[in-house]
């Protein structure tokens, strides 16, 4: 049994029509900072469901602080969840929503109502405890409804998508709050997000799911870096994925070879016995030369630009490598001095170091 604070062993959930969570395990620290990513429909809000005690697992376990779950229903689980749709009670005050958790376990009115405005001072709403939840703006209720779930003092706060109503500007705001507020509470928040940009702002961990399953867990650098699989690799977006024959290893090398050519890649383990491999090469790590060569140490290939994408500072540039699309990221700078037009060839050159192997070939 291992002593993480959450622990989700086997964990899993079929609908009559699907099988939403396959048999997940998963170890959370006291303290950490999850975030749950993946496609939409890969069993992220399902999960949360289930810790929550929302909806029963047809398998396996969910263990917090040492304690198995099964059995236990919400409303005795230390586990509140904030939505993106915020299900605060229309017809009561601010006040009223964030003291509701403390009267369902018939905490006394004085007791109930001090700290309520506690929380709601600390979330800055201190001044409209008496409002209507209409007459707030958007990120005002996404607070209030955080402070309702922080009320009652909890160690795991849920979180499922809570920023994606919120416009993009808000949403930065609200996202260094709840920065802010794990760091002061020190208590463990599982968020649930679809935005790689959210989840790396804020996550100690990335747990990335795909169709029920855990693809990988890891520090945000870690799966970015160096993804698990081809589908990390792809839905971290920026990533080339080259796949051929392994023709040769030396001293934690590989040689691949494949129709865009043979490459060098470096290898951790000796495991490349397989005879198909695939690695990666990050949008950020090449260098673009109209020369042939880019120096003697580097691996390459040649490319036409299609076209460019502009998306602030950071511009993609896409290649036709072959009839392969290679996407590479450049400041403006760079473009402009690339001077670039559809057609014109160039050589997409890398180290051979930045080249990552997937340890499951594509
Ligand atoms: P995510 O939050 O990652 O978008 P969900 O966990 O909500 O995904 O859903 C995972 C899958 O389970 C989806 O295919 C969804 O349609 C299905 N699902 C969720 N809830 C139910 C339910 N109550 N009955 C049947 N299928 C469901
Ligand atoms: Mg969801």
């Amino acid at each position: 049994m291992s002593n993480a604070f959450v622990t989700l062993e086997n964990l899993d959930k079929r609908y009559a029509t699907h099988h939403a969570v396959k048999a997940i395990n998963l170890d959370i620290q006291g303290g950490e900072f999850i975030a749950l990513m993946g496609p939409s429909g890969c069993g992220k809000s399902t999960t949360l469901r289930l810790l929550a005690g929302l909806d029963q697992p047809t398998g396996g376990d969910i263990r917090i602080g040492g304690q198995s779950m099964r059995g236990i229903p919400a409303f005795q689980r230390d586990t509140p969840m904030v939505w993106q749709s915020l299900a605060l009670f229309p017809f009561l005050s601010v006040v009223e929503n964030v003291e509701f958790p403390l009267r369902m376990k018939k905490i006394g009115k004085q007791e109930r109502r001090k700290r309520a405005m506690e929380w709601l001072d600390r979330l800055g709403l201190g001044s409209m405890a008496e409002r209507g939840i209409a007459q707030l703006s958007g990120g005002q209720r996404q607070r209030v409804a955080i402070a309702r779930s922080l009320v009652t003092q909890p160690s795991i706060l849920l979180l499922d998508e809570p920023l994606s109503a919120l416009d993009a500007h808000l949403r930065v705001r609200m996202q260094t709050e709840l920065s802010r507020l794990h760091k002061e509470l020190g208590i463990t928040f599982v968020y649930v997000t679809h935005a790689q940009s959210e989840a790396f702002a804020l996550a100690d961990r990335i747990v990335l799911m795909n169709d029920g399953s855990i693809q990988q867990t890891g520090r945000p650098q870690d799966v970015y870096r160096e993804p698990a699989n081809a589908f990390v690799a792809e839905f971290m977006g920026m990533n080339n994925i080259i796949s051929g024959k392994v023709s040769g290893h030396d001293e934690g090398k590989v040689r691949i070879d494949g129709p865009l050519g043979t490459f060098t890649v470096p290898t951790k383990t000796n495991s490349a016995k397989q005879d198909k491999a695939s690695f990666v090469i990050a949008a950020d790590r090449i260098s673009l030369s109209s020369s042939p060569t880019g120096g003697t140490a580097a691996e390459g290939v040649t490319g036409s630009v299609i076209g460019i994408e502009f998306v602030g500072s950071t511009q993609t540039i896409f290649f036709d490598v072959k009839g392969k699309e290679f996407r590479v990221q450049k400041q403006q700078h760079e473009i402009d001095a690339l001077d670039l037009t559809p057609g014109k060839e160039l050589t997409l050159n890398w180290q051979p170091q930045h080249a990552w192997l997937l340890p499951e070939a594509a």
